[in-house]
């Protein structure tokens, strides 16, 4: 399978499928690793591994569904789905 990391794009394309994949935001990979560490130690999961798979990373729910780009950009940093950010941020 070949990953074409679309620059400036929230997803990755599997160019065998044309399949669109949410990314992870773009981070240092010291701040992702303790990202990916402060969600194994919260939620018991791993961010990067629930965004590649588009579940949540509080509820493990499906995380497909967003109400704005606000929201779905949203997702690629928490990894929270869109009824798990609205509870935390109200
Ligand atoms: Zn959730």
């Amino acid at each position: 399978m070949v990953i074409d990391y679309v620059k400036h794009s929230l997803y990755i394309v599997d160019t065998s499928t044309g399949a669109k994949q949410m990314k992870p935001a773009d981070k240092s990979p010291e701040l992702a690793q303790l990202l990916d560490n402060l969600s194994t130690l919260v939620y018991g999961r791993v961010r990067r591994d629930v965004i590649a798979k588009d579940t949540c990373v509080s509820c493990g729910r499906a995380a497909t569904t967003f109400k704005d780009n606000i929201s779905r950009k949203e997702y690629t940093l928490s990894g929270m789905c869109q009824l798990c950010q609205d509870k935390l941020f109200g």
